[in-house]
């Protein structure tokens, strides 16, 4: 199978023909391979249009709301990114090849074992991985130059909002266990931005600031 024609062929008619934009996010998902991120069984699945399970009752999400969610981040390329729920790996990927620094947080030790095992395999050395409960944030490397959250979220929490910089945006999918809203959310001097982007579907947040265990 020729992972990089599909590849090619995903960024495309999945990212480009859906108003994804930004050169550094299209760049990104050229090069990372997402065959390598998903179960063995689903590699000739990896470039389809649709979220696919990695186990542990959890998923990689849809290739266009990776690419979005990023997007959403407006990167220059210099920042310090926190991401919530490292799952795969794959979205920490896509960011280590954009930003400075990026710190993820994964709640299921398997997890994050076979994110880090990847992440040292395939030299995504700026990645810095946690298991913990990512409801409280990484107060240790905070302020962030923004936060994703990759799992769905009964409320948009304070403490990602004290986490991030001035100028920052927290890009979280807020709602119901079964429907959230992809939501943007701007710290300014004058204070707190929020712009709804689309509907969407995410695994829940677990947590003490999320939903209940
Ligand atoms: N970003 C991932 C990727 O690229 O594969 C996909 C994330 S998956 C949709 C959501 C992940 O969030 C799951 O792996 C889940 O275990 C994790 N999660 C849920 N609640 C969490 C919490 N409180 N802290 C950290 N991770 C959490």
């Amino acid at each position: 199978m020729d992972f990089t024609e599909l590849r090619n062929k995903m960024v495309e008619e999945q990212l480009v023909s859906r108003g994804i934009c930004d050169d550094k996010v299209l760049q990104a998902f050229r090069a990372v391979e997402r065959h390598l991120f998903v179960p063995p069984e689903y590699n000739g699945n990896a470039y389809e249009d649709h979220p696919l399970p990695i186990g542990e009752g959890q998923t990689i999400s849809q290739p266009y709301m990776v690419a979005l969610m990023t997007q959403c981040l407006n990167l220059g390329g210099n920042e310090k990114i926190l991401e919530i729920g490292t799952g795969s790996g794959y979205q920490a990927a896509i960011l280590s090849r954009i930003v400075k620094e990026v710190y993820s947080i994964e709640r299921i030790p398997l997890l994050a074992q076979k994110a880090e095992r990847l992440f040292v395999r395939l030299g995504y050395n700026n990645v810095h991985l946690k298991v913990g409960d990512g409801t409280l944030g990484w107060g240790e490397h905070a302020p962030y130059d923004g936060i994703i959250v990759t799992a769905a979220s009964p409320k948009i929490q304070k403490t990602y909002i004290e986490q991030i910089k001035c100028g920052a945006r927290l890009v979280i999918p807020r709602g119901t266990m079964l429907s959230q809203v992809l939501t943007v959310l701007e710290k300014r001097e004058t204070g707190l931005y929020a712009s709804d982007i689309c509907g969407c579907t995410f695994v829940p947040l677990l947590g003490k600031e999320g939903w209940k265990e």
